[in-house]
């Protein structure tokens, strides 16, 4: 389902929306296993802050991440399980784009600016064309921890200008 109508997410509408993707993007794989990438702990704190927070990643494609998985990432990325167990996203079909899991009625009618975080697997070119063709090309950020050990605390220095 391309559109969905941010149901059961309203009563935090003040804050812009983070599509957060996960391995290679908060996690490097540069060891062949998962770890917190240089600078994830900080970013999460501070997203947290900033922004509902939304996973878009195979970790959580039912909207809820099961707890298992919820206290692996907390673990890795030394942050309080509970503060993980806040982020929600929606039930979205892991096997297609991860365009359907973003709630487009919410930003295309509504106006509700939103970034995306996502490392190049995840945005190829029939996502950047979407994105681009609907004036939103500016809202992905990519981000892959796993080639580039520092790229996702030069973004979070970049976003720290804007939010
Ligand atoms: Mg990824």
């Amino acid at each position: 389902m391309l559109f969905h109508s941010g149901e059961g997410l309203r009563g935090d509408t003040g804050r812009p929306v983070l599509y957060l993707d996960i391995d290679d993007t908060l996690l490097t794989w540069a060891a062949g296993y998962p770890a917190a990438a240089r600078g994830a702990r900080e970013f999460v704190v501070w997203a947290l802050e900033c922004f509902q927070i939304r996973w878009l990643s195979t970790w959580c494609p039912t909207g809820e991440m099961p707890d298992s998985l919820l206290h692996d990432l907390a673990r890795m990325l030394d942050v309080d399980p509970a503060r993980l167990r806040s982020i929600r996203s929606f039930d979205w079909d892991a096997t297609e784009s991860k365009l359907n899991g973003i709630a487009w009625l919410e930003h295309v009618v509504l106006n509700r600016p939103f970034l995306w975080v996502e490392d190049e697997y995840g945005v190829g070119d029939a996502e950047r064309q979407f994105l681009a063709s609907h004036g939103f090309l500016s809202a992905y950020r990519h981000c892959n921890v796993t080639k580039d050990a520092d790229s996702l605390i030069r973004l979070h220095h970049t976003l720290l200008r804007s939010f």
